[in-house]
């Protein structure tokens, strides 16, 4: 498979979780009574399958009945779910929702689902009971990943690491023999200061040589490189051009930092949250504002599910563009004349009754399906990438308001 293809079918998965979390977090149980587990890659499937028969046995103690038995029910079908598993979980582990969700008017639905080989490998084993699914660390994983490298230093020490989507990896560390600012007795000042000056000068190569070791390997995967550290450390590390040229273009900000231990790898990732923010929007800004040049000046822009559904299927379409917001679902109809016809509708409306638009027949309804996915699918077809902009940023809101939140950059013009 193409890098491109991976990371469309990459998407597709995204969008399939994000989906299935936003049901799951509609879901409220009338006790606590909703069973959540995370279980990652290297837990053995029976290991979990004998905690789940404790939580069971333990389950009996719960006072309400009702309340136990919709626990106890639930841990039953979280155990015929494991057996459908080997030894391990597949890759990167699996969660298991399952309980008697309240379904209004006193009644309550049993729903359990499972969810393989999530977007990031699943870190630790978590056994969870609410009145509520426990989604949140699967709605991490959704998150606009970055790979971002980290410098914190100051004169005695530097750390070195990475942010992955939203975790701090520190990586590697190094302390200096930089002398404080007294000197010994018997030695010169102006001998001490320049003997001071050598060893900062050796440190801020010594740790650039960290930084490029670690980083110049993934250059074109980084999105950005933050440095932190007190003043004037860290301005005189990258005014003194000690980091590899390419790793330099990279640095989106420097930070002040008090620590540059580990600790201070977080701490920067705290002090840059507002450049990180702008960076996530960053790319999809830059797809928008491609968007629209082309609209105005040229003709390599679509919009609209139907003039955007037929140059896919032509095979037009360079990057398919759908808002992360859009929950709509195409209905396929056909009249007596064979003609094809589809209508967009709000997800939560029923399938509308529709009249040929070229004969003015009465068509009939065929399929209908997440408009998303449809699209996906033609997408996947052609070679066509897919990217989900935001609504955070003013041209991604347009997006969705404006252009019904299906819009494409085309290959070549079709004049649809
Ligand atoms: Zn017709």
């Amino acid at each position: 498979m193409s890098s491109e293809a991976e990371q469309t079918s990459e998407d597709r998965r995204k969008y399939e979780f994000r989906k299935v979390i936003e049901d799951l977090k509609q879901y409220e149980g009338s006790g606590t009574q909703l069973v959540t587990i995370y279980i990652p890659e290297d837990k053995q499937i029976s290991s979990v399958v004998e905690h789940v028969t404790q939580e069971h046995s333990e389950a009996s103690n719960i006072k309400s009945k009702q309340t136990r038995t919709a626990v106890q029910d639930a841990l039953t079908s979280i155990k015929d779910r494991l057996r459908y598993y080997d030894t391990f979980p597949p890759e990167r582990g699996i969660v298991i929702f399952s309980g008697a969700i309240d379904a209004g008017g006193g009644q309550t639905d049993m729903v359990t689902k499972v969810l393989e080989s999530p977007p990031d490998p699943i870190q630790s084993f978590r056994y969870h009971c609410d009145s509520e699914f426990l989604t949140e660390p699967l709605e991490e994983m959704l998150l606009d990943k970055g790979l971002f490298g980290l410098i914190v230093l100051d004169r005695r020490e530097a750390n070195v690491g990475w942010l992955k989507g939203k975790r701090v990896e520190p990586v590697k560390s190094a302390s200096s023999l930089v002398p404080g600012k007294q000197r010994k007795g018997g030695q010169s000042a102006q001998r001490f200061a320049r003997l001071r000056l050598e060893a900062i000068d050796n440190f801020y190569q010594e740790v650039a040589e960290m930084a490029n070791e670690l980083m110049v390997p993934k250059r074109h995967e980084l999105d950005g490189i933050l440095v932190g550290g007190p003043s004037p450390t860290k301005d005189e590390f990258l005014d003194g051009d000690y980091l590899h040229h390419e790793l330099q273009d990279h640095v989106i900000g420097k930070f002040d930092v008090s620590y540059t231990d580990e600790s201070g790898l977080y701490d920067l990732v705290d002090a840059a949250s507002d450049a990180l923010a702008d960076q996530e929007v960053m790319k999809d800004k830059k797809v928008m504002e491609e968007f629209f040049e082309n609209l105005h000046t040229g003709d390599l822009a679509t919009y609209g599910f139907e003039p955007t559904r037929r140059n896919l299927v032509m095979g037009s379409v360079d990057r398919l563009l759908i808002s992360e917001d859009l929950r709509n679902d195409v209905c396929v109809y056909e009249c007596p004349n064979d003609h094809e016809e589809y209508e967009v509708i709000d997800s939560r409306k029923s399938t509308p009754k529709h009249t040929c638009g070229e004969c003015g027949e009465a068509a009939e309804f065929q399929e209908r399906e997440d408009v998303i996915e449809y699209l996906m699918n033609i997408a996947e077809q052609r070679g066509t990438e897919t990217k989900f902009i935001s609504t955070d940023f003013e041209k991604g809101e347009q997006l969705m308001d404006a252009f019904g939140g299906v819009a494409g950059l085309l290959r070549y013009s079709t004049g649809i």
